[in-house]
């Protein structure tokens, strides 16, 4: 057994995890990644793509966002199709300049781990077993086995940014945690697809056969989603049903949706998820661990990085002074976001989806919907604000 002692655990080489890494080596305090996958792996999963302004503001600020100014894409509106019309909601306009920007989320993994590996702060992938301890005591211990030999990392604090699905949630007591969740009666089929973009700006398009969304990832690679059903079978889309289905849903007179190969073909179940409280003792949930929205906000990725930048200021405060007030507050402070979010990401998911029983009444009500947002500028900038993301709350 070794014994490697460090100031922060952190559990997740994902967003939450490495963003946090960046934050505490930069305030000068000492931290170890832990992460269940390969390197390669977390660099080549391909799930989010939208950046917030504050996400891509504070990549800026850590010195992380060369290469995404480079290659990253700059959006200043988005597209809303209903009724076989197209209407365009100008973000920036509307926000005094912010905007969003599409940039991979495995393309932000890649750099982080780079420049995280660069400065020397340790990334210890491919761990197992991972257990945490002590978590009420003031030297919490995680617990793990890597190349085949098991190792003890004791620390001050232990940060949990290791996804819906880790250990850390697990290890707070149950009766500790109060657990508010909605399956949502949809799921997306998602495809990425080796074409250049049919289109400029992000297209949120209501149909009668289901939503649709034409996402991008970079100009020569498209990310397209139809609405499906929960319990849908994937081997019961071949690539000519999901082209054609996404032709009738995006389709406007005089434009064209291109095709080409599918590279990636997947189903995602749309839940949202909250944890409260997000800390218990020396442990502190981050980014998805704590919560899971609905994709529609194109959110989750965001919310992971408000999280760890909170979480960050307390821990320095702490440090430097000893004044416990931002971790004991971390809690309070993230979830006034996150439920903002789950509001929006839930309300952006009921009206551009087609839920299963609604009748006309309900087909009339969203549209009415979509009629006045393109009509209201307040409407618009409601929809707009939220979308290119809340400014950090301090
Ligand atoms: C298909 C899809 C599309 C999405 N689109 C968007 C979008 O457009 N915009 C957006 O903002 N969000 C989007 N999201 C959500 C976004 O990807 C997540 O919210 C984001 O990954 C959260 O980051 P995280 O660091 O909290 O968790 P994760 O990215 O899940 O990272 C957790 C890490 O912990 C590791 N781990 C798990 N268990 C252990 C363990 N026991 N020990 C050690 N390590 C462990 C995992 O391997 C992983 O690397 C999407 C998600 C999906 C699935």
């Amino acid at each position: 057994m070794s014994r490697l002692d460090t100031q922060v655990a952190i559990i997740g080489a994902g967003p939450a995890g490495l963003v946090l890494s960046h934050l505490l080596g930069r305030a000068g305090i000492e931290a170890v990644v832990l992460e269940d996958r390969s390197r390669e792996y977390v660099e080549q999963r391909v799930r989010a793509g939208v950046l917030e302004q504050g996400t891509v503001d504070l990549l800026d600020d850590l010195g992380l966002a060369g290469r995404l100014h480079r290659e990253g894409l700059v959006h200043r509106g988005v597209l809303l199709g209903f009724d076989g019309r197209r209407h365009r909601i100008p973000l920036s306009d509307l926000t005094g300049g912010r905007a969003i920007t599409i940039y991979g989320q495995q393309e932000v993994v890649k750099d982080l781990i780079a420049a995280r590996l660069a400065a020397g702060g340790p990334i210890q992938f491919e761990v197992e077993d991972v257990e945490l301890a002590g978590l009420d005591s003031t030297r919490p211990v995680v617990r793990y086995r890597a190349g085949g030999a098991a190792h003890e990392l004791h620390c001050d604090l232990v940060a949990g940014c290791d996804g819906s699905h880790g250990v850390s949630r697990r290890s707070i007591p149950p009766a500790a945690l109060t657990v508010y969740e909605r399956e949502f009666p949809f799921a997306w089929l998602g495809i990425l697809a080796q074409v250049a973009p049919s289109t400029d700006e992000l297209i949120y398009a209501r149909h009668e056969r289901g939503f649709a969304l034409h996402s991008l990832r970079s100009p020569e690679v498209s990310r397209l989603y139809i609405q499906v059903a929960p319990d849908e079978d994937l081997a019961a889309w071949p690539d000519d049903r999901v082209w054609d289905e996404l032709r009738a849903r995006l389709a406007v007179d005089g434009w064209t949706l291109a095709e080409g190969p599918v590279l990636e073909k997947s189903i995602a179940v749309h839940r949202s998820v909250v944890v409260e409280p997000m800390q218990h003792g020396r442990l502190f949930l981050a980014g998805d661990a704590a919560h899971i929205v609905p994709p529609t906000g194109a959110k989750g990725l965001n919310l992971a990085v408000a999280d760890v930048r909170a979480l960050a200021q307390g821990i320095a405060a702490w440090y430097r002074t000893g004044d416990t007030a931002g971790l004991d507050g971390y809690t309070a402070r993230c979830l006034r976001r996150v439920w903002r979010v789950q509001e929006f990401s839930t309300s952006m998911s009921t009206l551009l989806h087609r839920l299963p029983g609604a009748d006309g009444f309900d087909e009339r009500l969203a549209r009415a919907e979509l009629d006045w947002i393109c009509r209201s500028e307040a409407a618009a900038r409601s929809l707009a604000e939220n979308y290119v993301g809340l400014p950090f709350d301090d």
